[in-house]
């Protein structure tokens, strides 16, 4: 098993404005401010906690996995990440991990995923994939701005261990988090997440067990006078790889 220290939070429970349990999926769609911090908690470990990012006024500006990667030179996502836009904005920085790694190769499940992984009878086993756009459509009609199938791109997949082994292949593997273990992100710029807590029933990276997890949002705290928040850009803007 992976070793991880990972590195904790300074932040209260019960200092929260926002504190909810989202069921194994279920979606969860929401705007966090600029300056906000949002905390997944994985209540009973090796959950999987499929992640979308959006710059809250331009959806078309949205989490690019390749960006984030090339950035900060890493595949794994832990603490210092800065998440990179396609606009290459900064969208969040992850500032508390105690899971130690999150994985952002794997992409979504999805009911064809289901079929090519496992067998062609999972076809009608709700996955990822239905619902981001379930929450992606609710959002549309509650707001009445164009969010569909078209934006559902680059994921993030919270607690998941995706390792690449020496020769560049692809893993999925049990899992490295535990009950309790959570990640906390700070929104550099107003950002949208849609959340879907993976209902997968067919991978060993969760024990055959989707488990709910807990969401709670603090507004700027104690903390707010040491963080440098604001818009940032990556500096690299005329990069075209
Ligand atoms: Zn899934």
């Amino acid at each position: 098993m992976l070793e991880t220290l990972g590195s904790m939070s300074e932040r209260e429970a019960e200092d929260a404005i926002f504190d909810e349990t989202v069921d194994a999926g279920d979606s969860f769609v929401r705007e966090i401010l600029e300056g906000q911090t949002i905390r997944i908690v994985d209540l009973k470990g090796n959950q999987a906690v499929d992640t979308l990012f959006y710059n809250a006024h331009n959806y078309a500006d949205r989490y690019s996995a390749q960006d984030t990667i090339r950035e900060q030179g890493n595949i794994y996502l832990t603490t210092g990440t800065r998440l990179i836009s396609t606009e290459r904005n900064v969208l969040m920085t992850i500032t508390a991990d105690t899971c130690g790694r999150h994985d952002t190769l794997g992409g979504a499940c999805s009911a064809e995923s289901n079929m090519v992984r496992y067998v062609l009878e999972k076809r009608h086993m709700h996955a990822c994939r239905q619902s981001f756009l379930k929450g992606a459509l609710a959002w549309s009609q509650k707001t009445g701005r164009e969010f569909d199938k078209r934006d559902l791109t680059a994921n993030i997949n919270f607690f998941m261990n995706v390792p690449v082994t020496p020769d560049g292949g692809l893993s999925f593997e049990d899992g490295v988090s535990g009950a309790g273990k959570y990640v906390e992100l700070r929104a550099e710029m107003d950002t949208l997440i849609v959340i879907s807590n993976c209902p997968q029933l067919n991978n060993p990276c969760n024990g055959y067990d989707p488990t709910p997890v807990r969401i709670l949002i603090w507004n700027h705290n104690h903390q707010a006078g040491k963080q440098q928040t604001g818009k940032q850009q990556t500096g690299k803007q005329e990069q075209h790889v």
